[in-house]
């Protein structure tokens, strides 16, 4: 039997009590693959503004390039009504006692620095939090930002920079329009390592024109990289995505959930001892395809269950 280290345990451990991630979406934060500095429209399984009408239409993004933030108060406020809101929920269904601040949407690193000082520092003042998870994209984090972090991890917080690798085979990067290659995030884990921080990397089963060699693979190399921590879910047909269009026209078929049980198997077998697990699927909304994915409780079951019976428990 393999018992799969939860991220979960990983903070009971350190801290003592319950840890939950509190996540947060900060209003304004965009995506250089969506704004154009990479490119417009972003990876193809992304629902954004360029597709989707459940985003308002030319809203106001801010980029590290603004010069004065205009939605800085706005920024603060969401950030602290968020927290607020969600706390009491992870205290009563999970009986979290402390936090770790997660910030989740869009790429949380491209924005002028001095607003992403104030927004982080702000979420430390929070009550019960322990730290922060800031994810964002390899091609879009600074060493200044670095530098800024990796100082808040030496006065005590907990900090972890959550990167998006999804693949490390660079065809599919460049089929998803991801807009970075796997060069870039080998160099940004390393420097990120460098500098004293973990890695917590996600990764996508299911990207087209991928099977299980190529998935099998990027969990490899993105485990040769040191990386202390993954995510792992399949790939999700959100309505309004270029991959929706794809998969309307017969070109894109997600993997069913025995396929995907059996790549998240081995994948999780390849994993070091002492590498936590954050995820293991994900919910979405929109779900257009895989039928399997659309109860996250359901998926959840399913695969903790069929593990089990092969070995591993989660
Ligand atoms: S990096 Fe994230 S936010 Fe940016 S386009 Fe890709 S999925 Fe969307």
């Amino acid at each position: 039997m393999k018992r799969i280290f939860k991220f979960g345990s990983y903070l009971k451990e350190k801290f003592g009590v319950k840890v939950k991630k509190v996540p947060i979406s900060i209003p304004g934060f965009t995506c250089p693959n969506i704004d154009g500095k990479v490119s417009r429209g972003g990876c193809i399984f992304c629902e954004n503004e360029s597709f989707s009408p459940n985003f308002q239409k030319n809203r106001i993004t801010i980029n590290p390039d603004t010069k004065s933030n205009p939605l800085l108060i706005r920024q603060l406020e969401a950030l602290e009504s968020q927290f607020y809101k969600t706390t009491p929920i992870l205290k009563r269904v999970y009986g979290a006692e402390k936090f770790l601040v997660y910030f989740q949407s869009f790429t949380n690193t491209y924005a002028p620095f001095e607003t992403l000082k104030k927004l982080y520092l702000r979420a430390l003042e929070f009550p019960n939090v322990v730290g922060l998870s800031i994810g964002t994209r390899t091609d879009s984090i600074t060493p200044q930002t670095l530098q800024f972090l990796a100082e808040l991890k030496e006065k005590g917080w907990e900090i972890w920079v959550e990167y998006g690798i999804q693949s490390s085979n660079n065809e599919t990067l460049e089929r998803i329009n991801r807009g970075h290659t796997f060069e870039n995030v080998v160099e940004w884990v390393e420097k990120t390592h460098q500098i004293g921080l973990p890695v917590c990397g996600h990764l996508i089963f299911g990207l087209p024109g991928e099977g299980k060699k190529e998935m099998i693979q990027s969990v490899k190399d993105s485990v040769a990289l040191g990386i202390e921590s993954f995510k792992f879910h399949p790939l999700y047909i959100t309505r309004h995505t270029l991959l929706a269009l794809e998969y309307l026209k017969g070109n894109y078929r997600p993997l069913d959930r025995w396929e995907y049980l059996e790549v998240l198997e081995e994948g999780l077998k390849l994993l070091p001892e002492g590498v936590s697990v954050q995820r293991i699927t994900a919910g979405t909304e929109n779900l257009l395809a895989p039928e399997w994915c659309r109860n996250k409780g359901e998926q959840m079951g399913f695969l903790v269950r069929q593990l089990r019976k092969r070995g591993i428990i989660f």
